[in-house]
């Protein structure tokens, strides 16, 4: 099995001006790609050739885990933007994240800044807990919640290579600007 490179479920001008099209040719055509192309020649004739990622993720270290890692949040995070997003959750994770932050702009108010407080490069993650319990953690690099028995439910790539195009060294004003197209739907599903 060789691992490809999902396509995007949105054109590559269609989350302007939150990301642009310029940043996406880079961030899904270059970067997301190297990291697939990266993991295919790692594994190749390891035991994780016909690994799932989230395998690889739980048992690799070194650049296969990061390859993989990478393919998988880059995923992660591409998937949960629409040209139609924003507004807030519904439902049980709209419960769940008044119950554990007090509110939704509670809520975007901790994670912004544990986005905008990652020192260097990495990923900021809302995450369920075996009991249904929410958290933000920061985790550098490649990391990814899975290797700790979290289960993600949504992330914002804060590595450069993420907003530098289009934002230079605003990163906060990236940030406030990914909640206008979240798309809370797909989010949800997987509380
Ligand atoms: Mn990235």
């Amino acid at each position: 099995m060789s691992f490809k490179l999902p396509e995007l479920p949105y054109g590559l001008n269609e989350l302007e001006p939150s990301i642009s099209q310029k940043t996406l040719e880079f961030h899904h055509g270059k970067h997301h790609q190297a990291y697939v192309n990266n993991l295919n020649k790692l594994t190749e004739g390891t035991r994780f050739e016909n690994a799932s990622l989230e395998e690889i993720i739980k048992e690799a270290d070194g650049g296969i885990f990061n390859n993989a890692a990478q393919v998988w949040n880059h995923t992660f995070y591409f998937e949960a933007f629409s040209p139609s997003g924003g507004g807030e959750p519904e439902g049980e994770l709209a419960d769940a994240i008044n119950r554990d932050f007090g509110s939704f702009e509670k809520f975007m108010e901790e994670f912004s800044k544990a986005g905008a407080t990652l020192f260097g490069s990495g990923w900021v993650w809302l995450v369920k807990d075996s009991r249904g319990g929410l958290d933000i953690v920061q985790e550098s690099n490649a990391g990814n919640p899975l290797r700790k028995g979290l289960t993600p439910i949504m992330t914002m790539d804060v590595w450069e290579h993420a907003y530098y195009l289009d934002y230079q060294n605003r990163k906060p004003d990236h940030i406030k600007a990914l909640w206008d197209i979240l798309d809370w739907q797909k989010i949800g599903s997987r509380y």
